[in-house]
């Protein structure tokens, strides 16, 4: 089959690999310029460390890996250690970390002859007739696919084209993340602090040889163009300006300095199903579960991978095989949905009282730590 594939994320770009393996012609087209490896460390994690063994890219995978949340430690205004998280919150010693980055670079290192990767490309229209997809693309050319596999995520544009606006499926969970690429912190020292103040977090977290800033504030929804990264930065701007404490100036810097800015949402996206026609959604096009869940890669992993498994038992038939992997999914999906329970009030206290309160939470941080 010749096959269609919105974006090269993790999604996409599993897709093309899993795809590409059973012999199917994929192309894959990605909005952006490059591979986008920006954003903080995701987690391999659960049944999607087994998928990246079908994959065959877990050893890879297991060389790239980092370990980072461990260091976590919150401070006060001035910088001072006021404890750390609990160890068991979040993470198990089976989950693999690595930087988006490596797991791109791993996943287009995979990809199979027979699939073609465009860059600075994107689909404007989709048209399907009984068995073919007819798709324009924003360069304007045209084609015909056997089925169109929107990876495009949280904000998918095949999502929009073929089941609806997006506002009929997102869920807005009261936060907006930003991360940030900071050089010049990379050399200091190694644990990672962060810092809340009523209805904000901010943060610097070192990985490799980078550090990245984190930056978080509890809002309704905001109304600005998703892709403008400048307005993105004016929310910034104008939602830190006014602290002065710790280093949230710095990593206001740092805003400026970078060009590539990772700013959305924490959102989910939310849907009744994941297919029409020959059209189906993979990772967080379809069930975006938020980065509080942590869980974002390892379900565009396990996707990625039932859809090819079925389509292979299938035969083909679409029919038969996108139903099968949305059954497969959907419990993975809805768990990493539900874990996101209270994370965004822990990480965000809306007050001062919820802070101390959630300071007494945190372990002591001994020397050495
Ligand atoms: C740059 C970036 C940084 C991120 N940083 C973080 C982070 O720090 N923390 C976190 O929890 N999650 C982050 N995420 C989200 C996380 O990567 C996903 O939750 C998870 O990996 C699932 O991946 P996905 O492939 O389904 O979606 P995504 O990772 O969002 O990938 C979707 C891809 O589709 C491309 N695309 C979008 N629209 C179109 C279009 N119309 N046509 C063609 N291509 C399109 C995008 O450029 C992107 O490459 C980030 C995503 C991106 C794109």
């Amino acid at each position: 089959m010749h096959i269609l594939v919105s974006g090269a994320g993790v999604a996409g770009l599993s897709l093309g690999r899993v795809l590409g393996m059973r012999g199917h012609r994929v192309t894959i087209v990605e909005r952006a310029d490059r591979l986008r490896g920006n954003g903080s460390p995701i987690d391999v994690r659960g049944d999607a460390i087994q998928v990246a063994g079908k994959m065959g890219i877990l050893p890879a995978v297991r060389d790239a890996r980092i370990r980072m949340t461990e260091q976590v430690h919150f401070v006060d205004e001035n910088g001072t250690a006021i404890g750390r998280l609990p160890s068991d919150i979040g993470d198990s010693s089976d989950d693999i970390e690595i930087a988006r980055e490596d797991l791109s670079r791993i996943l287009a290192d995979a990809l199979p002859d027979i699939v073609d990767l465009r860059l600075s490309e994107s689909v404007n229209s989709i048209a399907e007739h009984h068995d073919q997809v007819d798709v324009v693309f924003a360069s304007g050319t045209s084609e015909s696919f056997d089925l169109v596999l929107g990876a495009d995520g949280m904000h998918s544009a095949v999502r929009r084209l073929v089941f609806g606006p997006e506002q009929d499926w997102i869920r807005h969970l009261g936060l907006y993340v930003a991360i940030i690429d900071m050089p010049r912190e990379a050399e200091a020292e190694r644990i990672n602090p962060m810092y809340s103040y009523p209805g904000h977090l901010a943060g610097i977290a070192r990985f490799k040889d980078k550090a990245i800033g984190l930056l978080m504030f509890a809002s309704d929804p905001l109304d600005y163009d998703y892709r403008d990264i400048e307005a993105q930065k004016r929310i910034l701007f104008d939602r830190f300006a006014g602290c002065r404490s710790w280093k949230v100036q710095t990593i206001l810097d740092a805003v400026r300095a970078d060009p590539n800015i990772y700013f959305d949402s924490v959102s989910q996206i939310h849907m009744p199903t994941w297919h029409r026609g020959r059209v189906a959604l993979v990772g967080d096009a379809a069930h975006c579960a938020s980065p509080l869940a942590g869980r974002g890669t390892s379900l565009a992993l396990t996707g990625a991978q039932f859809l090819a498994e079925e389509l292979e038992r299938g035969d083909g038939d679409h029919v038969l095989a996108f139903p099968r992997y949305e059954d497969r999914q959907r419990p993975y999906a809805a768990f990493a949905q539900g874990t996101v329970e209270g994370g965004g009030a822990l990480l965000v206290p809306p007050t001062q009282e919820a802070i101390v309160a959630r300071n007494k939470l945190l372990q002591p941080v001994t020397a050495g730590q």
